[in-house]
């Protein structure tokens, strides 16, 4: 459990002064020059140290991401990109931090730019986050006019400037590469890898893409020292971690707390309970609508973190957990993802745009209970070979939350079949 000395987002709840003024007075922006000054090597090693994995879903160690950049220029410049672009089903966590307290990802800009010799850094927000551009862009000017932006930003002798970048709405402009393509001003489709961004990423320049809230831990986690923060969690799956909680529970929510927390705890503690009683629990998609659902019996006694939900063939992914009571058509919320999927494929690799859209279908069958038994085995065939089989892991997150479904929830869907239970798709 996290005490409240323990948060980072010390105002995930806008109750407090989100101007520059009140952020530092909860402590941003303290030091922050000579949290510099002590060299990329030292800030680099600290984050390693730290275990903080990648927030924004894929858990790439974040230190070890950073020094994949080049140590020394090559004359091309360096950039971080901060993904925004938060867009998937339940997720809604990075919005608090930008809407709240975006003083602490200012701050991480700088801070992690610098330890990757990148002298510009371009924050990329979802087209639908208006009132969060909104907030950040006057806190960046707010960072300017007090010099933590700019020429010898923050008295670190390091030049820096930063720029928001407003997205169109698309999903797919999540996916870094895309994301990067979108930058710069083209149609924002997912590039083949290699090369990675490291090495050719915006403009062709080495580019480390970064998730809000792993950016904005970072001036916390320097200044409190790697220790404080891998104390958190249990070993792999250190920190503190922003949660957004949604569904069938009493009060739905976004918080803090310490990784690898009980989900029972997570759930009685800031939510209320589940809607109706714990025996009213269905199934919970643990990680945002791209990792499987899991039943009530598995994740009642579960942990919230990488490795635990992994070993459960799910995810922490976003870590936004939705919550489904008894009173939920499960088959229906899972079609309702796969028109999702189909509908922000991009159509540049054939399993994706032939397969989500075919996917889709035999889904929409299911809940109508007008399909053979024999399809169910066919529709996970089909998600097998989307799986792995495309540019980008759009498709993966199309497939694994059906491959969920039949693993979970089988019975029901046969139940469905074998009854003709007619519950029409809308
Ligand atoms: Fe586009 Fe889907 Fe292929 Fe990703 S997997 S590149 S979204 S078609």
């Amino acid at each position: 459990m996290l005490d409240d000395k323990d948060r980072i987002f010390t105002n995930l709840y806008g109750m407090g002064d989100r101007t520059l003024s009140g952020a530092k007075s909860r402590g941003h922006w303290d030091g922050t020059g000579d949290i510099i000054k002590k060299g990329r090597d030292w800030i680099v090693q600290e984050m390693k140290d730290s275990g903080l994995r990648g927030r924004g879903g894929a858990g790439f160690p974040t230190g070890l991401k950073w020094s994949f950049m080049p140590k020394e220029s090559d004359g091309r410049p360096a950039y971080l990109v901060v993904n925004a672009d938060e867009s998937e089903p339940g997720t809604c966590k990075d919005r608090e931090i930008m809407r709240h307290d975006p003083h602490t990802l200012i701050e991480g800009c700088l801070i992690a730019s610098f330890a990757m010799n990148a002298h510009a850094c371009y924050i990329y927000i979802r087209g639908e986050y208006i009132r969060e551009r909104e907030a950040l862009q006057r806190a960046i000017d707010e960072a300017y006019d007090d010099g933590l932006l700019g020429k010898n930003a923050a008295g670190s002798g390091w030049d820096f400037d930063l720029y928001l970048a407003h997205g169109a709405g698309a999903y797919i402009c999540g996916e870094e590469t895309a994301l990067i393509e979108s930058l710069e001003g083209k149609k924002g489709m997912p590039r083949l890898k290699p090369p990675f961004p490291a090495g050719a990423g915006l403009y062709g320049c080495p580019t480390t893409v970064n998730n809000v809230e792993s950016i904005a831990v970072v001036p916390t986690i320097l200044r409190r020292g790697a220790s404080w923060f891998s104390s958190f969690g249990r070993e792999n799956n250190a920190g503190t971690k922003v949660f957004a909680i949604s569904g069938h529970v009493n009060n739905p929510c976004v918080v803090e707390e310490a990784m690898s927390i009980s989900f029972e705890e997570l759930i009685d503690k800031h939510c209320g309970g589940i809607r109706g009683g714990w025996d009213n629990l269905k199934a919970v998609i643990p990680g945002g609508s791209s990792v499987p659902c899991l039943p009530a019996s598995t994740i009642k006694e579960g942990i919230m973190d990488f490795d635990w939900l992994r070993e459960q063939k799910s995810g922490l992914g976003t870590a936004a957990v939705i919550v489904m009571d008894q009173s939920t058509d499960i088959i229906k919320a899972i079609w309702r993802l796969a028109a999702f999927y189909k509908h922000e494929s991009c159509g540049q690799c054939t399993p994706c745009r032939e397969g989500t859209g075919w996917m889709m279908r035999v889904m929409e069958r299911l809940v109508r209970g007008e399909a053979e038994v024999e399809e169910i085995d066919m529709l996970l065939d089909v998600t097998k070979q989307v799986e792995g089989h495309t540019i980008c892991a759009l498709g993966d997150a199309a497939a694994w939350p059906i491959q969920g479904l039949i693993r979970h929830f089988r019975d029901e869907i046969e139940d469905r079949i074998k009854h003709k239970r007619p519950i029409a798709a809308e």
